[in-house]
């Protein structure tokens, strides 16, 4: 657990900065009850990626794929924003330069009251058609048959995240890019910092804050790195 010295030394860190550049990965979520992909519990433990988080899973069999996003929908959908979410919206609210980039696909973000939100990974409760440019927000835990099809076009519509294999979207991730580039500060929440190019965006910052109850590669590299749950180390930063 962090100590009060280390707390006090990232207070130095957040109140000296006049930009803040938050980044925000699986951790975040899960004192909201959302699995981790990659830590005790994780997605990943109980489900193959490739079987399921790919385009080729989902050419091969998008039945199975929707099923499993469906069933993700209705887990966040019970699930509640918790402390270390809404702790970044009252940060959000001090400084007039504030990005939250996250790599979450959830929208707990939203649901807390965050506004500048990058989603690199895309967005769980956002569709989007195979065949041609048609999406749209999508609330719906179920749907009458699956694949659903596009009123558009006809053609299957998928889920609007970022699959194994697939490029992030080209804009958000260069105003991400942009965003920790020019930050005074990056935080650093949640993330296992494995999955690049997300990881990549560490190596842009002047200066960073890492909040993970466990120890990460970037750890060692970061002005201070805070070991514990974002749900209590967030609200106890700000
Ligand atoms: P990850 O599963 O690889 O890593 C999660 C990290 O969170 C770990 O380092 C773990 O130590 C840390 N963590 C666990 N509990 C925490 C807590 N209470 N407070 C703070 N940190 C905590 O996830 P990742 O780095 O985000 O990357 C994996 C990919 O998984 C991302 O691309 C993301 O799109 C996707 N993902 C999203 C969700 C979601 O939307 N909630 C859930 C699972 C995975
Ligand atoms: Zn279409």
């Amino acid at each position: 657990m962090a100590s009060e010295l280390e707390l006090a030394a990232a207070r130095r860190l957040l109140a000296a900065a006049g930009s803040l550049v938050v980044l925000t990965g699986a951790g975040i979520s899960a004192e909201s009850g959302i699995p981790t992909f990659r830590g005790p519990g994780g997605l990943w433990r109980n489900f193959r990626p490739e079987a399921l988080a790919t385009p080729e899973a989902f050419a091969r069999d998008p039945l199975t794929v929707w099923e499993w996003y469906l069933w993700r929908r209705g887990l966040i959908d019970a699930a509640e924003p918790n402390a270390g979410h809404r702790a970044l919206v009252t940060l959000e609210q001090r400084y007039e330069r504030f990005t939250l980039i996250t790599q979450n696909v959830d929208g707990l973000h939203d649901r807390a009251g965050s506004r500048r939100i990058l989603k690199v990974h895309g967005d769980l409760w956002h569709t989007r058609c195979t065949g041609c440019a048609y999406q749209r927000k999508d609330r719906a835990l179920a749907y009458p048959a699956l694949p659903p099809p596009c009123p558009e076009c006809g053609a299957p519509l998928r889920p609007g995240v970022v699959w194994f294999g697939e490029s992030l979207p080209r804009i958000v991730w260069a105003e991400a890019e942009r965003a920790v580039a020019q930050a005074d500060l990056l935080l650093v929440v949640g993330t296992s910092a494995q999955v690049y190019p997300a990881a990549g965006l560490i190596d842009l910052a002047r200066c960073a804050i890492e909040v993970n109850p466990a120890a990460t590669p970037f750890s060692s590299r970061v002005a201070v790195a805070l070991a514990g749950g974002a749900g209590e180390i967030l609200p106890a930063l700000v």
